[in-house]
């Protein structure tokens, strides 16, 4: 019998700012928008696959955000301790996506070629697009390469079976989503393809932009992989944890994501 995919998602930290600052042409008089900060994990056969790894104490306390839990004591608490993680998919290399990746020294990691090649390339260092990263957490992915543990993807890749890749671009060169098979049908993760529910439901793109024909485009991607059946989970919505049932133990920190859990009653519905 085949063994489906699990998938949990582990809110860090959160902060509130100036929906203009994550709304492509917002009207600043829109008010501030709560915004949560995840990593997620992905249990499938004797693998343990991270999604992400968020950011570090220091980074926090200079950019603002609240912790609101120790990421990789969730992980132990859920059964996945930093050295059980055997692969890391990072979505992109903003400095919420990737900050802690030091911390998992059995992991092999996915990103995209096309990410790498930008953090590392021409226009990395220039001011509208450094704000967006930590220069040391790149530093650190060159390492890794250094290391042969980097995997680099162009395009579609599965990671293992029922985990798959998907590049999307727009809110940055290299952004890629994941797909995972879950026995309900698929879970699109979009991380910051779609940062809130309400960026892929009312096509209200980012305002931290690569290309916006790309982000546009990202949307219709995730519908795509999604299909009919499948959900799709914005990478930075506080709504994601009242909509899927928490984990025992873990409640306002974590809940397994997956259609199967829509029986749970929604808050809007
Ligand atoms: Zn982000």
């Amino acid at each position: 019998m085949t063994v489906l995919p699990r998938v949990f998602a582990i809110r860090y930290a959160r902060s509130v700012a100036p929906k203009a600052s994550y709304f492509y042409g917002s009207d600043p008089h829109e008010g501030d928008v709560p915004m949560d900060f995840f990593i997620w994990l992905i249990r499938v056969g004797s693998r343990t696959i991270l999604v992400d790894a968020g950011f570090s104490e220091q980074t926090a306390r200079r950019r603002s955000k609240e912790l609101t839990a120790d990421p990789l004591g969730v992980l132990s608490s859920l059964g996945a301790s930093a050295d059980l993680i055997d692969g890391v998919i990072l979505t992109h290399l903003h400095y919420d996506h990737c900050g802690l990746i030091s911390s998992f020294p059995n992991a092999q990691v996915w990103v995209q070629e096309k990410e790498m090649s930008f953090w590392t390339g021409r226009f990395a260092s220039r001011r509208p697009l450094v704000a967006a990263i930590e220069p040391t957490d790149i530093a650190t992915m060159v390492g890794l390469n250094f290391e042969g543990r980097l995997h680099f993807v162009d395009g579609d890749a599965e990671i293992v079976p029922g985990v798959s890749v998907h590049w999307v671009g727009g809110h940055s060169a290299g952004l890629q989503v994941v797909r995972v098979a879950t026995d309900g049908g698929p879970t699109v993760l979009a991380s910051d393809a779609s940062h809130l529910y309400e960026q892929f439901e009312l096509d209200r793109p980012s305002s931290v932009v690569q290309s916006l024909p790309e982000m546009l485009a990202a949307f219709d991607r995730l519908r795509e992989l999604a299909g009919a059946d499948g959900d799709i989970v914005p990478g930075h919505d506080p709504l994601v944890l009242s909509r899927y049932r928490p984990v025992p133990g873990l409640e306002g920190v974590a809940v397994e994501l997956g259609p199967t859990l829509h029986s749970v009653p929604r808050p809007d519905s």
